[in-house]
């Protein structure tokens, strides 16, 4: 483990930026913490923390000087590496002739700077979507370099401890950062990582910072926001399809999407055509997508899911188990994302641990999809 103090980091951000990468990373703006491209460790959130909880998110000043002293905000690095919206090809027509031609791959190579291991992990859960098939989310995802920092600092809603994804970096990085006082230590995760470190005039961490730096972990782990019981959660849920607490949390939410865009691993997106008003252009272009909304399940004889109910039920089942028989892994990091910009302050701990507190009470019934 090597120790880097604070003008090393400083030399990290503008190595990174002398390489060629976008450096993007936490930043203030429209009162909460983004991830944005940034120019500098000037541009990160010092002496900044944040309080969340159920539909509720503040900054606060702390009067301190750390970088890091905070919990994520509505970004991840899912908004770079697969984008909003995306062009995929256009169509040209010329003299009767019609060109398709596909969107040339990204040039840019982002640095992020600043992602915590849940949202590492939530990469990995993408990557499993799109690096097989996705020409130009592979081309981001490859090109890209990853600085974790450890997380101190848990937000009010963050479970990843429950789901095995943090608080400590495990995979993923390239460099992996704890901040302490006057510094950080760094443990490299790649050879490219380490190559890096070697430019950077580091120490080797004495024995006290390396003992401070799991102390940092270990005491997010204490503060964790929430807990779940994932003890056979697809078993659970399967079960209790028609369990009214589904019927509950309907009555609540408003099917405004807002869970499944600010998570850093629904994937879901639509394809979208449009044509130029002569007729002589045409654009394909990608969008992300919600199962929250109605025509999302939009068949032949109609939309399949038509309540409020047969949305939430499908997408906690979709993240806390079928995700599991699909991809072999949850599609929830724990990240509490969905909870804090939940305008109702919808609670998926809350959610899984009342069905869980009456498993078994309720028949099965047959497959009831609207
Ligand atoms: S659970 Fe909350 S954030 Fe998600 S669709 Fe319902 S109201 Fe919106
Ligand atoms: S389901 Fe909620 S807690 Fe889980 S990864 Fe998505 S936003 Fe984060």
């Amino acid at each position: 483990m090597r120790f880097l103090d604070e003008e090393g980091f400083g030399r990290l951000m503008a190595l990174l930026a002398a390489r060629g990468y976008v450096v993007i990373g936490p930043t203030v703006r429209d009162g909460a913490i983004v991830l944005d491209r940034i120019d500098g460790a000037k541009d990160l959130p010092r002496g900044i923390r944040e309080a969340q909880g159920p539909g509720a998110y503040r900054l606060e000043a702390t009067g301190d000087h750390q970088l890091f002293a905070w919990s994520h905000g509505p970004d991840s690095a899912k908004r770079f590496l697969f984008p909003p919206r995306e062009v995929l090809s256009t169509a040209t027509r010329l003299e009767g002739e019609l060109r398709v031609d596909p969107a040339p791959l990204p040039e840019v190579r982002y640095a992020f700077v600043g992602l915590r291991s849940c949202d590492l992990h939530a990469i990995e859960v993408q990557d499993r979507v799109f690096a097989i098939a996705d020409p130009a989310y592979r081309k981001r995802r490859e090109e890209s370099f990853y600085v974790g920092v450890n997380c101190g600092h848990p937000g009010g809603t963050c479970f990843c401890d429950s789901m095995g994804t943090g608080p400590r970096c495990a995979a993923g990085f390239d460099l992996a950062l704890t901040e302490l006082g006057g510094g950080f230590t760094v443990e490299p995760g790649t050879a490219r990582g380490e190559e890096l470190l070697s430019e950077l005039g580091s120490r080797e961490a004495t024995g006290a910072e390396a003992a401070a730096a799991a102390a940092v972990t270990d005491g997010a782990r204490e503060r964790m926001g929430r807990r779940l019981e994932t003890d056979d959660l697809p078993g659970l849920l399967y079960r209790n399809r028609e369990h009214p607490r589904w019927d509950q949390v309907a009555s609540r939410c408003l099917t405004c999407t807002n869970c499944t865009m600010v998570c850093p691993t629904c994937f879901c997106n639509d394809v979208v055509d449009g044509i130029s008003l002569d007729g002589t252009e045409a654009t394909r272009t990608r969008e992300w997508a919600s199962c929250f909304s109605e025509e999302f399940s939009h068949m032949a004889p109609g939309d399949v899911r038509k309540s409020a109910r047969s949305r939430y039920r499908q997408w906690l089942t979709h993240k806390f188990a079928s995700w599991i028989d699909q991809f072999g892994t949850s599609g929830c990091v724990g990240c509490g994302r969905c909870i804090t910009w939940c305008p109702v302050g919808i609670d998926v701990t809350e959610e899984i641990a009342a069905i869980r507190v009456t498993d078994g009470e309720v028949a099965v019934a047959e497959e009831v999809v609207a």
